[in-house]
């Protein structure tokens, strides 16, 4: 056994340690707030608005009945399932939420770091073929990403769903942002401000997440929103244009001319409600017309008199309903679209009448 020897110092050591270098210039402090700000100026970021500061605004342990957040697609595993699979998916989760509203986000950065802007468009219709309503683009910030797009087009379409839908909405927003999905679905901070605004509205609210990119009809048109967005000139912008209404069923109005409140809360529950509001938009499953827009292979033809396609105006003004009208409408039988405001509670009942299948076995 040797005893515990110090071996001599190396050669590096005795280099390093008589090697401190005499100190010619003053040590030049700096700080964070000093880097920043130069950081700040050489990106040209003295013009930029500061983000605003968001504060929990309700209990954030209170959970909204209202909203429902889908961070997946149901078929789909992976993101690079093919095309065809995806659309068919997404056509189909979208076709089963049976919405009175589709409305499609997206944000976008050149290069995923500059340019943001945000795009929303708000349609009706089936979604492989969405009628297109209006749409929204907002210029996002100048260095940015597109996932921090993505809130912005989410929160624009949130104030629209607060302004617009009622309680007789079924709203689908649909993104390609899965990040955004799971961080509402796990009431993240960041994603705090939406969720407030969403759990505000009367309407059922589900945020469905789709695959990005793979020609999903709404979503291409969010997409291309998005990037026109970005090329707004001027800070900030937000802009909005609307169309001509619902292109694909212009006497939406005509249907809703005699909403009244009072009668609306007569209606005993929610899938009347909802059956109804597709029925004034013209879009009702039970409707023939509707059927042949999403399988060619189904006849629009009424199928009480054969005379004209059976669209919702039709249906109120066909001879083979005259009867039931007359006896559930006594003598404003022929008032028209109207009628679904003016009576909802007797509308629902000639919708049991006379489509078939339509709110049949529904009870409260
Ligand atoms: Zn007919």
């Amino acid at each position: 056994m040797s005893a515990l020897q110090f071996r001599p110092p190396t050669q590096n050591r005795l280099l390093f340690e008589n090697a401190a270098p005499p100190r010619t210039k003053a040590l030049k402090r700096t700080n964070w707030a000093i880097e920043a700000k130069k950081n700040i100026s050489n990106l040209g970021l003295d013009d930029d608005p500061r983000k605003p500061l968001t504060h929990f605004n309700h209990p954030p342990w209170l959970d909204s009945a209202n909203v429902t957040v889908n961070d997946t697609l149901p078929g789909i595993t992976s993101k690079n399932a093919p095309e065809a699979t995806i659309i068919e998916a997404a056509v189909k989760q979208i076709r089963s939420l049976n919405p009175t509203i589709t409305i499609y986000t997206d944000g976008s950065a050149s290069a995923g770091t500059t340019n943001g802007g945000a795009g929303v468009v708000y349609t009706t219709g089936d979604p492989t073929a969405p009628d297109i309503t209006s749409k929204s683009t907002k210029k996002g910030s100048k260095h940015t990403s597109s996932f921090g797009e993505e809130p912005t087009a989410m929160e624009e379409a949130s104030d629209y769903i607060l302004q617009n839908c009622n309680a007789n909405d079924v709203v689908v927003i649909a993104t390609d942002s899965q990040s955004l999905c799971s961080s509402l679905s796990h009431h993240s901070p960041a994603s705090d401000t939406i969720r407030a605004k969403l759990a505000k509205s009367e309407a059922m609210i589900i945020v469905q997440w789709i695959p990005g990119h793979s020609n999903i009809p709404g979503n291409e048109a969010a997409d291309a929103a998005a990037k026109e967005a970005a090329l707004l000139l001027g800070p900030h912008l937000v802009k909005s244009s609307f169309f001509n209404g619902p292109g694909r069923y212009p006497k939406i109005d005509e249907a809703y001319s005699q909403l009244n409140s009072k009668k609306e809360k007569m209606i005993p529950c929610r899938s009347y409600q909802v059956e109804l509001a597709r029925l004034r938009s013209g879009y009702s499953m039970y409707l023939r017309d509707t059927q042949h827009q999403l399988d060619e292979s189904i006849d629009p033809k009424c199928p009480r008199c054969g005379a004209e396609n059976e669209t919702v105006e039709h249906w109120l003004e066909c001879p083979g309903t005259a009867e039931a009208r007359h006896r559930i409408f006594g003598p404003e039988a022929n008032l028209g679209l109207p009628l679904l405001t003016k009576h909802p509670l007797q509308a629902v009942t000639l919708a049991q009448k006379t489509l078939v299948g339509c709110l049949a076995t529904e009870s409260q």
